[in-house]
């Protein structure tokens, strides 16, 4: 599974509306939009360094009671064909999940993202 992190807010209440979640940041972007939020991860992040998965595992076990769910955020998510199979394995830990579109209106890569939506939290 090739889903590469760069960044993460441990506890977000802004990302999902109702809901307390970890943001989890990649790196890739199909767009160079002028104002772009993230500019330094999209243009540089070989100055990043990657967040092993099992830190961010470990850290949302531990945090299993009050975090709802995760949130994706870049960088583009659904840039990355393996994002299907990711959320697959934090929603089998009991989290949901949700991918937070930027601007663009790239293809859904699993038939399951759309853009600017939320993903229905037992959808799967
Ligand atoms: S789509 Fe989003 S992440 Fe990509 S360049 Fe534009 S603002 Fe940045």
């Amino acid at each position: 599974m090739n889903v590469t992190i760069k960044q993460m807010i441990e506890t977000s209440l802004i990302d999902w509306e109702g809901k307390i979640v970890s943001t989890l940041y990649v790196p890739s972007c199909n767009f160079r939009c002028p104002y772009c939020y993230n500019c330094d991860l999209i243009l540089y992040p070989e100055n990043f360094p990657n967040i092993a998965q099992s830190e961010i595992d470990s850290f949302l076990l531990e945090r299993k009671d009050f975090i709802d769910g995760i949130c994706m955020s870049g960088g583009e998510p659904t840039l990355y064909p393996d994002l299907p199979t990711y959320f697959k394995k934090i929603r089998d830990k009991g989290h949901q999940d949700n991918s937070k579109k930027g601007e663009t209106d790239n293809p859904d890569p699993g038939g399951r993202f759309r853009s600017g939506n939320q993903l229905p939290a037992q959808q799967g």
